[in-house]
């Protein structure tokens, strides 16, 4: 039974899955290796629980029990956990590399849980020293603490009891767990990929601006505009997931990354982490 969860990684998806863990009743370690991002989530949480106190979604003592469960720690060894949930940077060497580091002084039933976006599962445990079958893919959605979707992926060498614990928690979180298979992008993001490029292709194009892009597609029923949504999930982790698709698709035309995102990440227009992406925003 899962008592301790450990989340790596404190950025925009970490703070949130931290967050709904600790919700969820269960002892939380936040680790990042970056001090300040620790420093940030934590902000960022306290917010976001002032914010359900203020509304009357949550009592001041539910608040105070959340925070009481969640530590923060830029200390590796102290992610010692029933469940790990990585969110770090999208690229497979991190995330193999923290997942072998954990394993050193972790029992080695410990579940390895990824929140990669568009990584394949399989080659991530196939990295994995030590009982490859504990990993898995738990795919949160931006913000974390507030949508309910959670894919849950299984690699080729998941064992069904390690997708079946990952389903419950996200149940536990009070999320809504789909089962996926394990292919490039998963569901969502493959879908959810021309979203981003065609509307960066019709900007380039001088057919319309960011904003009118946006307007149009809000307009349309959509819950965010593109260019917006692309400064939410930030500009680095966006590219570095067409990138990713785009590889694995023998680069397929379709999935091309745009030299917009690619720019903005070369200036470190991340979007709304930095302050600056598509549009600019307030600190
Ligand atoms: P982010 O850039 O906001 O945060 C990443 C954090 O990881 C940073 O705070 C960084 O200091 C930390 N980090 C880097 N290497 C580390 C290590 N070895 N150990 C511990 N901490 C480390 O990234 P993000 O947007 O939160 O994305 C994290 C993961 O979640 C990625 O795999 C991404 O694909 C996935 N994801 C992102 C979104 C999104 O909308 N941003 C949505 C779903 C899934």
């Amino acid at each position: 039974m899962t008592k301790t969860i450990a989340v790596c990684g404190a950025g925009t998806m970490g703070a949130g899955i931290a967050q709904v863990a600790a919700t969820g009743g269960f002892t939380t370690i936040l680790f990042d290796i970056a001090p300040a991002m620790l420093d940030r989530a934590k902000a960022q949480i306290e917010k976001s629980l002032a914010l359900a106190v203020e509304k009357n979604r949550m009592t001041p003592e539910k608040r105070d029990e959340i925070l009481q469960r969640l530590t923060f720690t830029s200390t590796i060894e102290d992610c010692v956990a029933d469940v790990i949930i990585e969110a770090i940077i999208e690229k497979p060497e991190a995330k193999t590399t923290l997942f072998n580091q954990l394993a050193v002084f972790n029992a080695p039933d410990t579940i390895f849980a990824t929140n990669t976006s568009s990584l394949s599962v399989s080659r991530i445990a196939a990295a994995i020293e030590v009982n490859p079958a504990r990993v898995v893919g738990m795919h949160f959605f931006n913000p974390a603490h507030a949508m309910k979707l959670v894919e849950v992926i299984s690699g080729k060498q998941t064992a069904p009891e390690v997708a079946e614990s990952i389903y419950i928690l996200a149940e536990q979180m009070g999320k809504t767990p789909v089962r996926v298979k394990d292919s490039p992008g998963f569901i969502v993001n493959r879908v959810a990929r021309h979203y981003y490029l065609e509307a960066m292709k019709i900007a380039e194009q001088g057919i319309a601006d960011f904003s009118a892009i946006d307007q149009l597609m809000e307009g349309a029923g959509f819950r965010m505009g593109p260019f917006a949504l692309m400064d939410l999930i930030g500009n680095d982790i966006n590219l570095a997931v067409s990138q990713s698709l785009y590889d694995a698709f023998n680069h397929a035309p379709r999935f091309k990354p745009n030299h917009l995102q690619e720019q903005r990440v070369k200036d470190g227009k991340l979007g709304r982490k930095t302050g600056l992406g598509f549009y600019r925003y307030e600190k």
